[in-house]
């Protein structure tokens, strides 16, 4: 029996065994994710910090979805490396699991540059998943100021998210606005408005350089030389793909994994989706469709299509990826808004030079 495996079990990696098996009913389907929990939705974990949200509540499948559809989830499960020239993953268990398609659908994690001194403190976590959710809740109780560094999707969900708990919120950021490349002037300057009627202090054009602390995080350091207090550190900076896994293999990665037209990597039988995709259109430019949950969906989509035409020997039917994300929908917690055009979206990153930006 043919097996396909997927990376991840989000937007882009649930998508894609839904693809494969809405096709196709006797392929082998496992999907490992590092994560506890079967897929949820992501945009709205900022629900865990306002309203102390039963994360099953965002689930986006019932458990027995897994089993009726005949998808072998592994979860808690974190893959170490691909061995492309063996057809194998060798998870941190050092369990090896042997494919016949892969689809690498990892995603993006937040990053702390090693410029900045004292990064390793308790209290700086990322926010992008349940667990981040639930550390930061527990840290909530014994903090008086929450910082937030980046002003991104993630940075500025979680603002929201902590707005009601009697903290004082700071969001550092070196843009001149929030959702930079994301939202137009106008809407960065009204949801800055509503933030800061909420309490939330926003700092623009700063960077922290360094971190104080004896262990847990006690207050951060400013490019300005100012110190500010704050018992947790959120971070929503330099994005970067999740594709320690790939290093040293056949797979092209350039800031992501670099695919063709049917998100088929450099390896043959290796498929790539979602946010882990590569952000840049050549050496010099980044070029981008920027992160956002649709696409990840069509992404995965297309992907499961195309491995699974793989395995069947059919890869004359293999499907082209076609953008069709016009306008990225926002959630933020109650706000619904409407991102920018794609396109201008697009030209909005290219203007960057590092790849590594502070939305998602
Ligand atoms: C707080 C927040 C709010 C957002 N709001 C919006 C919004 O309003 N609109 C919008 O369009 N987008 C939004 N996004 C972005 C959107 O969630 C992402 O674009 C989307 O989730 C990407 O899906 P993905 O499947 O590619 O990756 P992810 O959702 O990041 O999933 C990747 C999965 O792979 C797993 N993984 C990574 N490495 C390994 C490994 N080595 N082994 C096993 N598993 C691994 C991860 O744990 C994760 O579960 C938001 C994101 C965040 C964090």
């Amino acid at each position: 029996m043919k097996h396909i495996v997927i990376i991840g079990n989000s937007a882009a990696g649930m998508s894609a065994a839904e693809a494969v098996r809405r096709n196709d009913k006797s392929v082998k389907i496992s999907m490992v994710s590092e994560e506890q929990y079967p897929a949820y939705m992501r945009l709205k974990i900022a629900e865990i910090l306002m309203n102390n949200l039963n994360p099953e509540k965002l689930f986006l499948k019932p458990n027995e979805f897994f089993k009726q559809a005949n998808i072998d989830l592994l979860p808690g499960e974190k893959v170490d490396r691909v061995i492309p020239k063996k057809n194998s993953i060798i998870l941190f268990d050092k369990t090896k699991i042997v494919y016949d398609a892969l689809i690498v659908a990892s995603g993006r994690s937040a990053n702390i540059s090693k410029d900045v001194k004292g990064a390793n403190k308790h209290g700086v976590l990322g926010f992008r998943n349940i667990r981040n959710a639930r550390d930061i809740m527990e840290l909530v109780p014994i903090s008086n100021t929450v910082c937030i560094w980046g002003a991104g999707i993630a940075g500025i969900n979680a603002a929201y998210g902590l707005s009601r708990k009697n903290l004082e919120i700071k969001v550092i950021t070196s843009k001149e606005r929030i959702l930079e490349g994301i939202l137009d002037e106008e809407k960065a300057r009204a949801l800055e408005n509503s933030l800061r009627e909420k309490g939330v202090e926003i700092i623009f054009n700063k960077s922290i350089v360094e971190i104080f602390g004896n262990g847990d995080v006690k207050a951060i350091k400013l490019d300005s030389g100012k110190v500010i207090g704050c018992g947790i550190l959120i971070l929503d900076k330099n994005l970067a793909p999740n594709t320690k896994f790939l290093e040293n293999t056949e797979v092209n990665i350039n800031f992501g994994v670099r695919v063709d037209e049917f998100l088929r990597s450099s390896v043959e039988n290796i498929f790539a989706a979602g946010d882990v995709l590569s952000r840049k259109a050549s050496q010099e430019e980044c070029f981008d469709l920027p992160n956002s949950w649709d696409r990840a969906v069509n992404q995965g989509r297309i992907a499961g299509e195309n491995a699974l035409k793989f395995v069947q020997s059919r890869t004359d039917q293999m499907t082209s990826y076609e953008d069709i994300v016009q306008n990225r929908e926002l959630r933020i917690l109650d706000l619904e808004l409407e991102a920018g055009p794609a396109a201008s979206l697009a030209e909005n990153a290219a203007d960057q030079s590092d790849c590594n930006q502070e939305d998602i």
